[in-house]
Formats: structure tokens, C-alpha cells, sequence
């Protein structure tokens, strides 16, 4: 969070806190506590939705397990209010995880049927159980006692505010830390996260858990705010909203998610007043065309691409003055307004904006910064000097991976000594790639065996075998887009996190003790592989040569003994390549073990201590890289596709 989002927020807050002074009718105050109730909800859900990238149909589901719990706990135990806002919370999170532990191992249009199903289910349920639930009839919930005494309209509304704010303030510090970096990874790169010993799996769970927990306190809220909860309010309308808001104040922000908020608790009453449509539809038009006015000047878009969104806010505007009555069109405009915002707002509104006013980056300095050779950014890999060098490290034996009728390898063995670099060469499609996805677990070899420091690797998850010490690259990169190159380096430092969801809402001293180490060793990584400078900037803004030096540094965090390198110089300038030699014999000289895929022969003659030839899938040649570079059958392979 930077400074001036910061004034805004407190500014917005004090704004919220006067708000019921000023106003004594108890129906705006009732509308803005609303407002604030679905906050709480989008907050949590756009953690799935906007960070981890899921599609979740399950949280008005969600929420009505929050306001049951807290009308079931009333009217049977007349339980207070501060044990029925942890019940809520607590009882939510619990659903969400029996929720999200068989539907997160499926993605895509089956997540959002089996979330979909879930919140019919919770409805069905609350309708049908009616020994807890009354059914049909629902339950009426006083306005709470707090402190002896009864909330009243004002009270109850600065409660909410607090609670708002306090979820506001908990979320923020959940995605800023490695929690949300770990969200933040599994939708750039699911794959990237797995090998950086990120659980994609756990970790969406886990993500969908804490937003549950937030639909939980959401609900709750809105059965004292109702003060009567029946069946019908959670239903499928209502979680097709909840969505809505998300996209269309825009994912990836908190103020995003008050802004879809009030859209959707505002929208529908504005349909019901012409006189006052007619007005926001006027202020909408004008503003749409200052802004793409404004957009255009800056050349962040181009007069193409915003002559729909104006035209379509001015037709709008124009036809709200035509109307007579609104109540024929309610859902016809309703639906427009949708479309609109999904099709040209992609981002959301507050998105929008923000990249119309955001000052672009300084991305052109992208000069390399050298190597800082001085500065020691890697600590030796645990045990990697307590062995004997010259052992053997890595042991496969037999490799078999067949794909079909291919066995893209064939039968292969390869051994690793440890604290060598050892090449792996071959033509295109000689398995080289698959052989690196077989040792860390992105595919399970159909026969071999493979031993990694006297422990087998079958069978092990690839966040598994990545923590006990294997880390890789990609021959096609695997960046975390949307984060910046430390973001990217600190969600390879993950493992030195042992501070959990508490410490972070906290920020207990150990928390922010493993953030700072975090930070430092993050930058010194960056220094290491030259690229310091660039910390702060969007790993998809970086040229390629510097994306692949990142992903070397992402996955030296780990604090690897092994270290898997897929065509590292790919795309790289002849001076990037120099340097890239330089940075890969330094990794050796730290003692970690380096296997090193790469076409370029003059790289893999100058660095390797030994090197294997695959061809369709065997090997055919091992050895020192000059007996092998002499070797008739790897001559042979390699005729008709020489190296570069
Ligand atoms: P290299 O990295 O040596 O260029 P790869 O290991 O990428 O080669 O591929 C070896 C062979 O295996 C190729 O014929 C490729 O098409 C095939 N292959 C790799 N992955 C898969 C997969 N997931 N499904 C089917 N075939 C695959
Ligand atoms: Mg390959």
C-alpha cells in the first residue's frame, strides 16, 4: 500500500465514521452498513477470485452458513454476540474447507459447478432442516448486546464500520504476505509454484478457506443488520452478484471490492428511482468521456477502443431521459450495465482508472547492473559440503516415460556427482525437458527408479521433492507475471517461512523478522544474478534474457543442492550468455550441484565437468565434454541439426 491509497483510505474511513451524523434518516445508514457487510464478503472473495484466480459460485452459500450460524446460535442458545461472531467465522471456514477439498481438485467450468451445486445444497439445506432452521418461516434476529447494552442503529453501524475496517487492515496483511504471494503464484504460474515447493493445491484450499471465514463475519453481520434471515436471501442471484462486484470494481483491490459493494447494493434501488437514474446515468456519460478524453491524450488508449464505451454511456444517459418508467427495463439495464463493465472494463473500475492515472514505471532502465560478485547472497545449501564431493547425488536408473506409444526416454541411466555441473544435450525432442520434468515430479517415469541423496523421488509431489533441496527452471520461462522480480525471488523463499496465518494478521515480531530476512536475501539474490535494479518492476515487463536470469534467482531461494537449468541461454545476447557462464560457475563454486540442459555447445564445453547425449529418448554418449563432442554417434545425431 503506498502513501496517498493510504490517506485515501483513512479520509474514506473518518468519512464512513461521521456518516450517520449527518443523516438521520436510518435508511441510508441501514444501506451504507449494507455496504460495508458485502465489503467484508468481496474482501475475502476476491482472495479466490482475483488472487488465486478460481471461480467461486459458492459464496452466497457461504454467507448464509454465517447468518444461520449466528441465528441458529441466538434463538436456540441465546448465545451472545461476541461468541456468535467467532462461531460464525469459525463454522463458515469449516464449510469452506469441506467445500474446497474435493471441488479445488478440479478447475475451470467443473469448479464453478461444483461451487454452484454447494450453494444449492446450503439453501436446500437451510429450507429443509427446520428442527434448527425454521425453514420457510426464518428467524428473527434482535440488534446484539455489546457491553450490557443494546446496540442501537448508530452503534450497530460503527460496529460494522470497525469490523470492516479490521477485516480491511487483516486482508491487506494476508496478501502482502508470503501467504498472498503464495495465492498471487498459483495463477501465474501454477507449475512454477509447485516447483518452488508452493502447494498449488494447499494453497488454494487454504486461500478459500480464510475467504470463507470472511463470508462467515459477513453473514453474521447481515442477519443482525436484516434482523430476520430466511432461505431465499442466499441464492443463486445473489452469488452471481457477489462475482459481479469483484469484476466490476475490480479484482486486486480493496477499494475495488467497497466500490462493487456499492454497486450492487445501490444499483438495484437506483433502477427503481428514474430521476435519480437519470442523473448518475448524465454524471456517468460525462465522466466516461473525460476519462477517455484524458486516456486517449496520455495515449494509454486510443480513440478505437473507447468510442463504444462513450457512445454507450452517452446512449444510455440519452434513453434514460426517452424512459417514461423504469420498471419495464430494470433487468434489461441492469444487464447491459454487466456486459459493458466485463466487455470494455476488464480490470474493473477501479482498475481502469488506475492505469489511466498511474505514471508508467521507469521499465526503459533496464541497463545490467553487472555482477556484484562481492556480495554473498547465497548460503551454501545445507549439507551440500557436509558429503563427500565426488559422490554421487542424483542416481536414476532405467528411466522409462512413455507417452503413448512414445517413450519420449528410453530406458535411461544417469548419474549426478555432487558439486559437478553436469550438461545433458541432445537434439530436439531427445527427452532432454521430460527428463527434467520426471525429476522433479512433474511426471511420474512409467518404470526406473530415481535416487536424490540416498532417497527415492517416485511417487513425491513436486512442492515435495522442490523442499528437500531440487530447484529448477524452465526451457519455457515460468514467471510470476503480475509480481514483481522480488515478489517472484520471495515466493522461492517461501520455505523460510514458518509464521502462520495469525502472525501475519498480527504482524507478531517473528513475522516481520522473516519478512526482513525475507527482503534482504530476496534483493541479494536479485544483486547476485544482476538484476538489483529491476526489484520492483512486473517480472511480464522484463526483456527475456533478464526473465531467465530471474527465474535462475527465484529458484536459488529454495536454497537448492541441486539445481535442474533448461536451456538457460535461449534467446540470451552473446554478452547476457557471458555472464550467464560467470553466474552459473559461481552457483557450482557455492557447492551446489548444477544439471544444465543447453544447445549452446560452447557453454556446455566451457562449464560442464561431464555431459550425456540423448537421442529419441537414449542415451547414447557420456563423458567429458571433449571425449563426447568427439564421439561418432553424438556427431552423427546432431548432423542435419548442428548447434548453434
Ligand atoms: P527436448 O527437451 O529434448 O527437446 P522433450 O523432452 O521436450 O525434448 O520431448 C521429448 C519427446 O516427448 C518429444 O517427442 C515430445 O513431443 C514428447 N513429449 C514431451 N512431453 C509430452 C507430453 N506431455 N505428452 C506427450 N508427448 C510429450
Ligand atoms: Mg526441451
Amino acid at each position: 500500500m503506498n502513501h496517498k491509497s493510504l490517506i485515501a483510505g483513512v479520509i474514506g474511513i473518518a468519512l464512513l465514521a461521521v456518516a450517520p451524523l449527518y443523516t438521520s434518516n436510518p435508511y441510508y445508514i441501514h444501506m451504507i452498513g449494507t455496504i460495508m457487510i458485502y465489503a467484508i464478503l468481496l474482501f475475502g472473495l476476491d482472495i479466490v477470485v482475483g488472487y488465486t484466480g478460481q471461480v467461486s459460485l459458492g459464496h452466497a452459500g457461504l454467507f448464509g452458513v454465517g447468518s444461520y450460524t449466528a441465528g441458529v446460535m441466538f434463538m436456540k442458545l441465546g448465545a451472545p454476540l461476541w461468541l456468535i461472531i467467532p462461531a460464525s467465522i469459525g463454522i463458515t471456514a469449516g464449510f469452506g474447507a469441506l467445500l474446497a477439498l474435493p471441488a479445488l481438485r478440479v478447475t475451470g467450468p467443473y469448479l464453478a459447478m461444483v461451487t454452484l451445486a454447494f450453494g444449492t445444497i446450503i439453501q436446500i439445506l437451510i429450507n429443509e432442516m427446520t428442527f434448527l432452521t425454521e425453514g420457510p418461516l426464518g428467524i428473527k434476529v434482535p440488534k446484539p448486546d455489546l457491553f450490557g447494552a443494546k446496540l442501537d442503529e448508530h452503534g450497530f453501524y460503527w460496529m460494522v464500520l470497525t469490523l470492516m475496517v479490521v477485516s480491511l487492515v487483516v486482508v491487506d496483511r494476508i496478501l502482502r504476505s508470503q501467504l498472498g504471494r503464495a495465492f498471487e503464484a498459483l495463477r501465474g504460474s501454477p507449475v512454477a509454484s509447485d516447483c518452488m515447493g508452493v502447494s498449488v493445491y494447499r494453497y488454494k484450499v487454504y486461500a478459500f478457506v480464510i475467504s470463507a471465514g470472511f463470508a462467515g463475519l459477513s453473514g453474521c453481520l447481515y442477519a443482525y443488520s436484516e434482523q430476520y434471515i430466511s432461505p431465499n436471501t442466499y441464492n443463486f442471484e445473489l452469488t452471481v452478484l457477489f462475482l459481479l462486484a469483484v469484476i466490476m470494481g475490480g479484482r486486486k483491490t480493496r477499494s475495488g471490492a467497497l466500490l462493487g459493494a456499492a454497486i450492487i447494493v445501490i444499483l438495484p434501488k437506483l433502477l427503481d428511482d428514474l430521476e435519480m437514474f437519470r442523473q448518475v446515468a448524465s454524471s456517468l456519460a460525462v465522466l466516461m468521456a473525460l476519462g477517455a478524453g484524458i486516456g486517449i491524450a496520455k495515449k494509454i488508449t486510443t480513440p478505437k477502443a473507447m468510442a463504444i464505451p462513450v457512445v454507450g454511456t452517452i446512449a444510455l444517459a440519452a434513453f434514460s431521459f426517452w424512459l417514461q418508467s423504469i420498471t419495464d427495463w430494470r433487468l434489461s439495464i441492469f444487464g447491459l450495465m454487466i456486459l459493458f463493465v466485463v466487455y470494455y472494463l476488464q480490470d474493473g473500475i477501479v482498475g481502469f482508472f488506475r492505469g489511466l492515472f498511474a505514471r508508467k514505471g521507469a521499465s526503459q532502465a533496464m541497463s545490467t547492473q553487472g555482477l556484484d560478485m562481492g556480495r554473498d547472497a547465497l548460503s551454501i545449501a545445507s549439507n551440500a559440503n557436509d558429503c563427500e564431493p565426488g559422490s554421487d547425488m542424483l542416481i536414476a536408473q532405467s528411466v522409462l516415460m512413455q507417452f503413448g506409444g512414445l517413450k519420449a526416454i528410453n530406458n535411461v541411466d544417469l548419474r549426478v556427482k555432487r558439486g559437478t555441473i553436469h550438461g545433458l544435450i541432445g537434439p530436439n525432442g531427445s527427452g532432454k525437458s521430460t527428463m527434467m520434468n520426471v525429476l522433479t515430479g512433474i511426471y511420474v517415469p512409467t518404470a526406473g527408479t530415481i535416487e536424490f541423496s540416498g532417497q527415492s523421488l517416485i511417487g513425491r509431489t513436486s512442492s515435495d521433492i522442490a523442499l528437500s533441496g531440487i530447484a529448477r527452471t524452465f526451457q519455457n520461462v515460468q514467471l510470476f507475471g503480475e509480481m514483481t522480480a522480488l515478489q517472484n525471488v520471495q515466493v522461492g523463499l517461501h520455505h523460510t517461512f514458518e509464521s502462520n496465518l495469525l502472525d501475519v494478521a498480527l504482524q507478531t515480531p517473528r513475522y516481520k523478522r522473516e519478512d526482513k530476512a525475507g527482503v534482504e536475501r530476496g534483493l541479494g539474490l536479485l544483486n547476485f544474478v544482476g538484476l538489483g535494479e529491476l526489484a520492483g518492476e512486473e517480472a511480464r515487463n522484463l526483456p527475456y534474457g533478464k526473465q531467465r536470469l530471474l527465474e535462475i534467482a527465484r529458484a536459488l531461494a529454495l536454497d537448492p543442492q541441486l539445481l535442474l537449468l533448461d536451456e538457460p541461454a535461449a534467446g540470451l545476447t552473446a554478452p547476457d550468455i557471458k555472464e550467464l557462464i560467470a553466474i552459473i560457475r559461481k552457483i557450482r563454486d557455492h557447492g551446489i550441484t548444477v544439471i544444465l540442459i543447453e544447445h549452446h555447445m560452447d557453454v556446455v564445453m566451457s562449464i560442464c565437468d561431464s555431459v550425456s547425449v540423448l537421442d529419441f529418448g537414449q542415451k547414447i554418449a557420456e563423458g567429458k565434454p571433449a571425449e563426447v563432442q568427439a564421439d561418432e554417434k553424438v556427431i552423427e545425431a546432431y548432423l542435419g541439426a548442428p548447434a548453434a
